[in-house]
C-alpha cells in the first residue's frame, strides 16, 4: 500500500472483541475503514484487536492515543455485559460515565416503533464518557461518540459492520479528511487482467509518473493498480492523478479494464447495455457462479438473458445442443466443447452474446494432458469467437472462483475486440494463463 499518510497525521485501528481473537469473525471493518481512507488519500498507520477486557481494552487505548492523532474503536458499545467499550474509555482518559438523554430517548422510541420490551441494560449504550460528542447512529440503536484527548481524536463506533460503515464514510472519513491540513491527496485504482503483477509492475517501469506515488496489488486473477497523488489543493492532486492515470492505460493498454469501484461484472453489464445486447451463459465446472456474478450487478435484467448450470454431459447436449461426438472425441473439457457450449446457449436463448466455461475444479478428475485447474472459456459476439485455455493453481474453492472471473473477462474481451482491432490475443492468452498460475511467466505456455 502506498504512504499516502502525511507524516504528521497518524491514524490507528482498534477492533474490540473476542470473537475476533478466535478467528470466528474477521476484523472486516478495518479493512473497510482502510481502503475508505486510502480512497480519501490517507493510510492506517497500525492496526490492533483486543479482547472484551476491560483492563487490556483502557491501557491499549491510552497507548493508542499517546502514539496516534487519531484511533478509530470498533465494537463493545452495546448493551450487554460483555461490552465494555465506554467503561474502558471512561476510565484510560479520567472521565466519569453520563448519560446522553437525547439517545436514551431515541433508544427508546426505537424500541417502542419495534414492539420491543426496553430492558433496564438497553440504557447501557447512552452512557458515554463526560465530554464525548455523541454522534446519532442513522442504522441501529447504540449511538457513537467521539473523545478529544486534546493530542488524539478517538472515534468508537459500534462493531456491527452495517452501522459501523455507514458511520466510517458519513463522519469518520470526512472529519478525518478535513484534520490534515496543507496537503490534499487523491488517489485512483486502475483494474487490470490477463497478465501477472509483475509484468504490470514491468510495463510500468518506463513510464515518468513524477510525484504521483504507485503500487500494485494482487487480487485473485486480477492485478490492480494503485494510484496517489498529493497537491496543494484538490483541483492540483485530481490533475496529477488524471495524467498518471492516463500515462499508465496507455502502457498498459487493453489489460485495464476499468478503474474505480468499478468490478470485472460491473464492466461486463456497461459493455453490454452500451451497445444494447444480450447475454447467455452456459458453465460447467463453475456451477452458476459466472451468472450469479452478472446478476449481482443491479439492473442486470437488461442484459442478462439466462444461465444453465450444464454439469453432466447429457445436459451439455440437452441444454446446449453440444454434439455428444464432441464430447466422445475431444472430452468434456476441451475447446471443441467449451466453444459448442457458448454457440449453443446463444443458440437457444436468441441472445446477441454466449458464454461456455468448463474445467476440472479438481480434487479429482485430472487424466495424463489435463491437469486439475485446467479451464476452457469461450465467448462468442457477434461473428467474434475468443477461446482461452487457462490452467488455475490448483484448489478447488479458488479454480472456481478464478474461473468465475475470468469467464466475464473473456466475455468483455469478446465485446471489446471488435472495437480494438490492435490487440494482440496470443500475447495475451499467454498472459492469461500465467496470471492465473500466479507464478513467473513460463516459456511453455498453456495457450494453444
Ligand atoms: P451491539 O450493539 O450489537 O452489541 P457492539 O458495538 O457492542 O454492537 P459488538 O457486540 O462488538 O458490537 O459486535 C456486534 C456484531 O458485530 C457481532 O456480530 C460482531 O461479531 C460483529 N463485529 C464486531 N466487531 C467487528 C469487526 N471489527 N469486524 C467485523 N465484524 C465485527
Ligand atoms: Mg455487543
Amino acid at each position: 500500500m502506498p504512504d499516502v499518510c502525511s507524516p504528521r497525521l497518524l491514524i490507528e485501528t482498534l477492533a474490540v472483541g473476542d470473537e475476533l481473537l478466535r478467528g470466528e469473525t474477521l476484523d472486516s471493518n478495518a479493512s473497510y475503514l482502510q481502503a475508505a481512507l486510502l480512497r480519501a488519500g490517507l493510510r492506517v498507520a497500525r492496526g490492533a484487536i483486543v479482547p472484551d477486557d476491560e483492563d487490556t481494552l483502557a491501557s491499549e487505548l491510552s497507548r493508542a492515543a499517546d502514539r496516534a492523532n487519531v484511533v478509530v474503536v470498533s465494537g463493545g458499545l452495546g448493551p450487554t455485559v460483555d461490552d465494555r467499550t465506554a467503561a474502558a474509555a471512561a476510565r484510560a482518559f479520567g472521565r466519569t460515565l453520563v448519560c446522553d438523554e437525547a439517545s436514551l430517548e431515541r433508544m427508546r422510541g426505537l424500541f417502542a416503533s419495534r414492539g420491543y420490551p426496553f430492558t433496564p441494560n438497553n440504557e447501557k449504550p447512552a452512557w458515554v464518557p463526560n465530554g464525548a460528542r455523541v454522534i446519532e447512529n442513522p442504522v441501529g440503536s447504540a449511538p457513537a461518540f467521539v473523545l478529544d484527548t486534546g493530542r488524539a481524536q478517538l472515534y468508537f463506533l459500534p462493531g456491527v459492520p452495517r452501522e459501523y460503515r455507514v458511520l466510517a464514510d458519513r463522519v469518520v472519513v470526512p472529519e478525518i479528511a478535513a484534520l490534515r491540513e496543507g496537503v490534499v491527496a487523491r488517489a485512483l485504482v486502475l483494474h487490470t487482467i490477463g497478465t501477472t503483477e509483475s509484468r504490470v509492475d514491468q510495463l510500468l517501469r518506463g513510464v515518468d509518473f513524477g510525484d504521483v506515488r504507485l503500487s500494485t496489488r494482487v487480487d485473485g486473477p486480477e492485478t490492480n493498480v494503485i494510484l496517489v497523488a498529493e497537491g496543494s489543493t484538490a483541483g492540483a492532486a485530481e490533475d496529477a492523478l488524471a495524467r498518471a492515470a492516463t500515462h499508465a492505460r496507455e502502457a498498459l493498454g487493453p489489460l485495464v479494464y476499468g478503474e474505480g469501484d468499478a468490478t470485472l461484472a460491473s464492466t461486463l453489464g456497461e459493455a453490454l447495455a452500451a451497445r444494447g445486447v444480450t447475454i447467455a451463459v452456459a458453465e460447467s465446472c463453475t456451477g452458476g457462479l459466472v451468472s450469479a456474478a452478472i446478476t449481482d450487478v443491479p439492473g442486470a435484467s437488461r442484459y442478462f438473458s439466462c444461465g444453465v448450470v450444464a454439469y453432466a454431459n447429457d445436459a451439455k447436449t440437452a441444454m446446449c445442443d453440444v454434439p455428444p461426438e464432441l464430447i466422445k472425441n475431444h472430452g468434456a473439457v476441451s475447446e471443441a466443447v467449451v466453444r459448442a457450449l457458448a454457440r449453443g446457449i446463444r443458440a437457444r436463448c436468441g441472445t446477441d452474446v454466449g458464454v461456455g466455461v468448463t474445467g476440472i475444479a479438481g480434487p479429482t478428475g485430472a487424466t495424463d494432458d489435463k491437469p486439475v485447474g485446467l479451464v476452457h472459456f469461450a465467448a462468442i459476439a457477434g461473428v467474434r469467437e475468443v477461446h482461452r485455455r487457462v490452467v488455475f493453481p490448483p484448489g478447488r474453492e479458488r479454480v472456481r472462483k478464478f474461473a468465475a472471473r475470468v469467464a466475464l473477462a473473456v466475455a468483455l474481451e469478446s465485446l471489446r475486440s471488435g472495437d480494438e482491432p490492435s490487440e494482440r490475443p496470443h500475447e495475451r492468452a499467454g498472459d492469461l494463463a500465467r496470471a492465473a498460475r500466479m507464478g513467473p511467466p513460463e516459456p511453455s505456455g498453456e495457450t494453444p
